[in-house]
């Protein structure tokens, strides 16, 4: 067995002022003693050791080393350190899915009798693991309005230890005011937790404005493929630390696999959002000029509210965006049934362009009042629009719309 060669001077170099899209390809490789030039896989549980005075110096963090795949493993570590780069954080934490890293965080930060706000509109799990779970456990939570920041405000009580949202919201593609929460944040003493799963870092990156945790399901955009489920919380070293302590002794970190995928995944991630973004707000102005559709929700259309924060928050607006068909349940049904290639599923983030009835799947649980609460209406068709020709995409769409 080799050792570990010193790689010469050009193979060490300092990213530290690297653009994005450098950081995306390279950022946080190590190169091991066989030189491949594509990041290894390490498919190993555990690790040896020289002699039981190495295990033992390892095992007592005197000395710095792998000891098991729960808790460090060098192609979980090359995605941690790639994602942190891309989000401008100190410090990443990998975990197995998108909710494990929610769950990770809420586990490290509240405690019984502590008080979270969160945004009504957030991931249908978000909701079931805090409702379901969280609340065992004597947590209070407040549900505000995403853009209502006197609701956020007036919600902050003495125990307010997190402020939780997702921004563009789904299926509304409504807008936060990152920097504006970040500031209350501040003054009520709490962590904002920004979940940044629609735009990812190469559209948003919720840390320079402000917010201190940013959280990721890597089983959207950053696989981008639909591939493999994954997670990630990026932020300080010292906010990260006790979420790698909740995420070593529960258990739900990223396998070595997944990790190599979301690297892969990593490196061509500006070049898919850009012509994710591109095909969505051709889609958007498309389906705003067809009679049978009555409103068109995307933030990068100019007539919609938010488009100017979003401009000054995102540095491009996103693959997903829905829209209102003349009509309700029946006539937005008749849509999603008359296509032939988009596929019928909720997942997003993908290559393939997909659609979903909210009213009926991801909002399907909820009550006619806290769907119209929500602003979901059955006449609502969402769509991540994917990677195909534009001219694909809407002609597989004017099919059910020219039948209203
Ligand atoms: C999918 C999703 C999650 C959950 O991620 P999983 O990887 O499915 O666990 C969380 N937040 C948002 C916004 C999502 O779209």
């Amino acid at each position: 067995m080799t050792d570990l060669p010193e790689w010469p001077e050009r193979y060490q170099s300092d990213l530290t002022d690297a653009e994005f899209d450098t950081l995306a390809v390279r950022a946080g490789q190590m190169r091991s003693p066989e030189g491949e030039h594509g990041e290894a896989m390490f498919l190993t549980s555990s690790y040896v050791f020289a002699s039981a005075a190495e295990a033992a110096a390892t095992f007592g963090g005197d000395r710095d080393g792998n000891v098991y795949s729960r808790y460090t493993n060098p192609t979980v570590r090359n995605f941690e350190e790639r994602l942190a780069a891309l989000e401008g954080g100190e410090s990443c934490a990998a975990t197995a899915s998108g909710m494990a890293a929610i769950y990770a965080v809420c586990i490290a930060y509240l405690e019984a009798g502590d008080h979270m706000i969160c945004s009504r509109a957030v991931f249908g799990s978000t909701n079931v693991l805090l409702e379901k779970f969280l609340r065992k456990f004597n947590v209070e939570i407040t549900y505000v309005d995403l853009l209502n920041i006197d609701e956020w405000r007036g919600s902050v009580k003495d125990n307010t230890k997190l402020l939780f949202l997702e921004s563009p919201s789904n299926p509304l593609n409504e807008v936060a005011d990152i920097r504006a929460l970040a500031e209350l944040s501040k003054e009520a003493n709490a962590l904002l937790v920004v979940d940044n799963c629609f735009c990812t870092p190469a559209a948003q990156q919720p840390l320079k404005l402000g917010a201190d945790l940013v959280i990721h399901s890597a089983t959207k955009y950053i696989d981008g493929q639909g591939r493999c489920l994954g997670g990630a919380v990026v932020g300080s070293a010292e906010l990260i630390d006790p979420v790698i302590g909740v995420l070593r002794s529960a258990g739900p970190t990223m396998s070595p696999f997944n990790a190599w995928v979301f690297l892969k995944g990593l490196e061509t991630l500006s070049l898919r959002m850009r012509e994710h973004s591109k095909n969505a707000l051709k889609l958007a102005k498309w389906l705003q000029a067809q009679p049978t559709v009555t409103s068109v929700n995307y933030c990068g259309l100019p007539e919609h509210p938010q488009h100017e924060l979003a401009k000054s928050q995102q540095k491009m607006f996103g693959g997903v965006l829905s829209f209102e068909v003349a009509g309700g349940r029946e006539e937005a049904w008749k849509v999603v049934d008359a296509t032939r290639m988009i596929s019928i599923t909720a997942n997003l983030g993908d290559t393939k362009t997909t659609i979903t009835h909210p009213g009926t799947t991801t909002h399907g649980r909820l009550t006619d009042e806290q769907r119209n609460v929500a602003g979901i209406s059955q006449a609502l068709v969402r769509i991540s629009v994917g990677l195909e020709d534009i001219e694909d995409i809407k002609k597989d769409l004017a099919r059910g719309l020219d039948l209203l």
